[in-house]
């Protein structure tokens, strides 16, 4: 049985060390972060994130994680109620999940401990990889100031988004560029808050997202021309909040106010949407946000993130098994990437789209936005909150966990 090591315990780096560790392989999965709340990453479980856990034999552990279903969804422009869609009851079961991620990573390295060989290390940072003739076989790390290297026989990148393998390995991305950034934060939930319910708030070229989180506060997601929280930012806190308080509808807008001392986990996320042109190196692969960091729209990183796990498994885990070769190694890390490819493009340029719409400030998202209280009246608005998701639901390949 071939060793592998992972670089990054994130939702792909863990899901894929249960798989493999469940089935044999020998992983040693490396995570920079000692305590999994010190990165902060989404939290939007879409039915297609928790079917991979389903498919792991997970569920019941899944279910029982602090969470939060979305039953329904609400657009506010100002203080008036565009439309307001409710998932029926009968697909309940199939809703989108606020869940706590520190939460699911621990459950998911605790499974992962219950088989032999599966180790995991906290508190290792990875800082370069290790070639031999041309192959990666390995991984230079820090741990506790010293340097040291790891060997496996094929080595994978779940490091996220600012990944250092993608650096190191010399693997190029294809950009498309972002003209939005997205501050994320969070205040205790409104008296008047409906369970289970999220807004958007729409303006001119912005929304903010406002949804309760599972450790009963009100996440709130307010979009900004790209760089332009720095300036905010150093006029103060105070400052930047009166500027939320606008982007939201008044009640909302008042309550943010109210509540401006009991605001926490503020977090600045630098949109990116981009994608390796090649996601392997000979003996190196990398998947979720390593791979193709996904912008926040429609809330598919970490589901995305999954299914490349669920995929990869599929492929290396029986060259794994087999003993196989190198170069066997290579081909099945690039099949790895041509199934997952197709998805992930189309779930990017979904996502394009809607910002272009969502935070555009071109004359089309003008009108458009103007046009949405009379869109509103005739009924249309629901039409249109809803395909935003079935449009993301309809580009999702069947994935089946089959080794
Ligand atoms: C603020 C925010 C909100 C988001 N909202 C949503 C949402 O609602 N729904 C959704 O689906 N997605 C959302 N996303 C995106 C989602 O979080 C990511 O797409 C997803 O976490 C990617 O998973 P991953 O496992 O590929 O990478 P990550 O979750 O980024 O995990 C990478 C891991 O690698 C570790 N690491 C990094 N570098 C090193 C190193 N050198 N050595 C060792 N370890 C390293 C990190 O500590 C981290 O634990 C959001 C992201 C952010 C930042």
């Amino acid at each position: 049985m071939k060793r592998v090591l992972i670089v990054g315990a994130g939702p792909a780096g863990a899901a894929l060390a249960h798989i493999l560790a469940s089935r044999g392989v020998p992983v040693h999965l490396l995570e920079r972060q000692r305590d999994f709340s010190r990165e902060f990453r989404g939290e939007g479980f879409q039915p297609s994130g928790q079917d991979v856990l389903r498919q792991m034999g997970l569920g019941a552990r899944f279910d029982a994680l602090p969470s939060v279903r979305m039953e329904g969804i609400s657009i506010w422009r100002g203080a008036r109620r565009l439309v307001r869609v409710e998932v029926p009851e009968e697909a309940r079961d199939d809703v989108v999940r606020i869940v706590s991620q520190p939460a699911l990573l621990e459950m998911l390295v605790e499974e992962a401990g219950r088989f032999p060989h599966f180790r995991l290390e906290r508190g290792v940072a990875v800082r370069d990889v290790v070639r031999e003739g041309g192959r990666v076989v390995g991984v230079r790390v820090e741990r506790e100031g010293y340097g040291e290297e790891l060997r496996a026989d094929f080595v994978i990148g779940t490091d996220g988004r600012n990944s250092v393998l993608r650096r190191k390995a010399d693997l190029h991305e294809e950009r498309t560029p972002q003209s939005f950034d997205m501050l994320w934060c969070k205040v205790p939930v409104p008296t008047f808050w409906r369970p289970g319910e999220a807004e958007i708030n729409v303006r001119v070229g912005g929304v903010c997202l406002a949804f309760p989180s599972y450790d009963g506060m009100l996440q709130l997601g307010w979009s900004m021309r790209k760089g332009s929280f720095k300036q905010l930012r150093g006029k103060g806190v105070e400052a930047w909040m009166e500027e939320l308080s606008r982007a939201v509808r008044p009640e909302l807008g008042a309550h943010v106010l109210a509540h401006r001392d009991r605001v926490s986990h503020p977090f600045l996320l630098d949109v990116i949407c981009d994608r390796l042109v090649r996601w392997t190196a000979p003996g190196l692969l990398l998947i979720g946000d390593a791979a193709h960091p996904m912008s926040p729209v429609g809330g598919q990183g970490v589901n995305v993130a999954l299914r490349d796990a669920l995929v990869a498994a599929n492929h290396l885990l029986p060259v794994l098994a087999a003993d196989g070769s190198p170069e066997a190694l290579d081909a099945a890390a690039a099949r790895v990437q041509a199934e997952r490819l197709p998805e992930v493009s189309d779930i990017q340029a979904i996502q394009t789209r809607q910002a272009r719409f969502l935070v555009g400030t071109g004359l089309l998202p003008r009108l458009m936005l103007e046009a949405l209280p009379l869109l509103g009246k005739l009924g249309l608005m629901r039409t249109w909150a809803v395909r935003g998701d079935r449009r993301f639901r309809g580009v999702l390949r069947p994935l089946r966990l089959a080794v």
